[in-house]
């Protein structure tokens, strides 16, 4: 319908509820495609999910891909993409070498380093030339969507989707198919920025810079996620195929190494400051989360 009247906003139920009930929290700008727009951002009243809504029909909205795969990304991810590989190792205690899957791998970033720790890594990355750059460093690497490949059940130990949530209209349809290729007592893992930290990330820079934006690239980051309704989103997804996680852990796993050595220094600080402050009880207010789900074996 939106395509006919040229409408190009979707308006979208709450991602890990299902509820239509928002509450709006603050505005966001990017220009998209040449043209200026103005998003909302808001809060679920059910579950407290923070998302993008109404959002930019990516559809409607031509030239334009709704990811940003990103080059010479490496050395920025690297703590966390090596923070990451270790707690991998330490929850799942797989013998051998554990058959990873990353989807959305983009240029092959986190499967060279979780090579590198001994995991064998295939990657999943639907922008064929991306996918091709990718596989130049030694990969196998699918480039269609997982719900159209026809990869055999509980075939992978490990499945990892780094800063992808966030990206997706609809996170429990692909999680559901990510948890069907895991085997019983693999380990599901996915990063994303912290809602807490974006939220408010959003209304400072509406202060200090008001009206000019993007504050948290609304046209590609339709979810926010914090522990609360990543446990929830989780859970609601295990529920729906019956079955269980022995091991659900929420927590951060380190700062990007920014290039401004300044801006790096004081993104660790901040975080490290309020990782001890979530050790005393408070929400986590890190900049970015991770979650870790175990399939019961
Ligand atoms: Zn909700």
């Amino acid at each position: 319908m939106n395509s006919q009247t040229g409408n190009p906003w979707r308006r979208a139920n709450c991602p890990v509820c299902g509820a239509d009930r928002p509450a709006f929290l603050t505005h966001d700008w990017q220009t998209v495609a040449g043209r200026r727009y103005t998003f909302d951002l808001v809060r679920c009243q059910i579950c407290g999910m923070v998302y993008i809504n109404p959002r930019l029909n990516r559809e409607a909205v031509t030239g334009t891909g709704g990811g940003g795969a990103w080059h010479d990304a490496l050395q920025v991810n690297r703590p966390i993409y090596e923070a990451g590989c270790r707690r991998l190792k330490a929850i799942l205690r797989a013998p051998g070498t554990p058959a990873l899957l990353d989807i959305g791998c983009a240029y092959g970033d986190f499967p060279s380093v979780a090579s590198e720790h001994g995991f064998s890594v295939t990657g999943l990355e639907i922008d064929q030339q991306v996918a091709a750059a990718a596989r130049a460093r030694g990969f196998m690497v699918y480039d269609e969507p997982l719900e159209h490949l026809s990869l055999p059940g509980e075939s992978f130990d490990v499945i990892t989707l780094w800063d992808v949530i966030e990206h997706l209209n609809d996170p429990k349809s692909l999680l559901r198919a990510a948890l069907c290729l895991l085997r019983p007592g693999g380990l599901l893992s996915f990063h994303s920025g912290n809602a807490a930290f974006q939220v408010t990330k959003g209304r400072i820079l509406g202060v200090l810079r008001p009206g000019k934006g993007p504050y948290n690239a609304p046209f590609q980051h339709v979810s926010h996620f914090s522990p609360g309704t990543a446990r929830r989103l989780l859970c609601e997804v295990g529920d729906f195929d019956h079955l269980e996680f022995d091991h659900l852990e929420f927590g951060h796993l380190d700062t990007l190494r920014y290039q401004s050595r300044p801006k790096y220094l004081a993104m660790k600080t901040y975080n490290k400051a309020t990782r001890w402050l979530n050790r005393a009880g408070l929400p986590l207010w890190t900049t970015s989360l991770v979650a870790f789900a175990r399939k019961a074996g």
